[in-house]
């Protein structure tokens, strides 16, 4: 069976000699010392200031959420993993959905800004595919009317726009660091910002808003463990690897398939990382006839992102008719850092049989 995706997993005496320092220290969790160091490597990795290892990529959007005591209409995209819009929902605000680009598959800035009204707490959306927006008119978009700028970084880790960790970007980003994702710690996610109290306030929320003694305020717990941290650090040694294996796959799927019409861009400002390999079908029959083809060879494509998250039926009904569009004719095409040349070259032909 070849998934969409296959976890890495280092070679496993790396990764015991982390849990022999486990054993040495017996600080399993809580700001342990394979975390810190994680959360270090990571700044300097990723050359932001603050990086905030939590439990998972959604704890981490609402962590967001909650230490910039956003309540109300947020801005995001309807063309995401359900975690973004439902962290809005699960903070009691609401989510508005603007409307995406039809080549890129990021949130189109002109359709944030037709929905920015005084009832605006955020702007929340994602760097799809680890793909980017225009994000400096984004952060004007954002400073002009004075409320934070979110980025669900969940599949962007490693990518730079300009130069520079795409992580920079906004008010605070978050990341996954899931199994299934590009760089990971089994379960796992970091917030990230440059600004030094909103990084004090993360940790606080981050530890049940528990401090010393006698400090307490409505916090949850996000913390991560030292055996998350200690994957971390091993993948982290990888991640280049990793990345560059992922570049030269999907480089010769951009080589043997034939996809009709027009495919889908990443920004030119970008380094990528790889972390997807969605294809756009011309119609949602042909997808399906791909899937059904895939899977009766026991590979299984999967259906990133289904449904359109402003059409699910606990969201207000709004109407978003590129999204939508898009939802029904995407599909991602197994990648991973172990995929072979003849398994890139079959599910390239069977796909390329589909199309007409
Ligand atoms: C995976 C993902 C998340 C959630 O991350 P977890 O670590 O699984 O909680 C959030 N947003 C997007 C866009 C994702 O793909």
């Amino acid at each position: 069976m070849l998934h969409v995706t296959k976890s890495f997993l280092p070679d496993l005496k790396e990764y015991v000699s982390y849990l022999e320092r486990i054993w040495e220290s017996n600080h399993l969790t809580n700001d342990g010392p394979l975390l810190r160091e994680l959360e270090q490597k990571l700044r300097e990795y990723l050359q932001v200031e603050h990086v905030i290892f939590v439990t998972n990529g959604t704890i981490a959007l609402q962590l967001a959420l909650k230490a910039l005591q956003v309540k109300g209409e947020v801005i995001t995209t309807p063309f995401s993993y359900c975690a973004t819009s439902n962290s809005i929902l699960w903070e009691g605000s609401t989510p508005v959905f603007a409307d995406i680009n039809p080549i890129s598959l990021t949130v189109e800035s002109a359709q944030i800004r037709a929905k920015l009204n005084s009832q605006t707490k955020a702007i929340l959306t994602t760097h799809v595919y680890g793909n980017a927006g225009d994000l400096e008119e984004q952060e004007a978009l954002a400073s002009e009317y004075q409320i934070p700028l979110i980025y669900d970084g969940a599949h962007a880790f490693g990518v730079t726009y300009k130069g520079k960790s795409i992580f920079n970007f906004g008010t605070i980003s978050t990341c996954s660091f899931h199994a299934t994702k590009v760089f990971h710690t089994v379960e796992g996610g970091a917030v990230m910002t440059n600004d030094a109290k909103l990084a004090a306030k993360i940790k606080e929320l981050r530890s049940f808003g528990h401090k010393n003694d006698d400090y307490f305020s409505a916090g949850i717990n996000g913390k991560n463990s030292e055996f998350h941290a200690a994957m971390g650090l091993v993948n982290l040694g990888h991640f280049e690897d990793i990345r560059n294996y992922r570049m030269w796959a999907c480089d010769l799927y951009d080589h043997l398939l034939q996809v009709p019409g027009e495919a889908i861009q990443f920004n030119s400002h970008i380094d990528r990382n790889y972390s997807y390999y969605p294809v756009l079908f011309p119609n949602e029959a042909s997808l399906l006839k791909a899937v059904k083809t895939l899977n009766s060879v026991q590979i299984n494509p999967r259906r990133y992102f289904y449904p359109s998250l402003n059409t699910l039926s606990f969201v207000e009904k709004q109407s978003c008719p590129v999204s939508e569009d898009v939802a029904i004719r995407v599909l991602c095409l197994p990648l991973s850092a172990e995929i072979k040349e003849d398994e890139i070259r079959l599910i390239s032909d069977l796909v390329n049989q589909c199309f007409n």
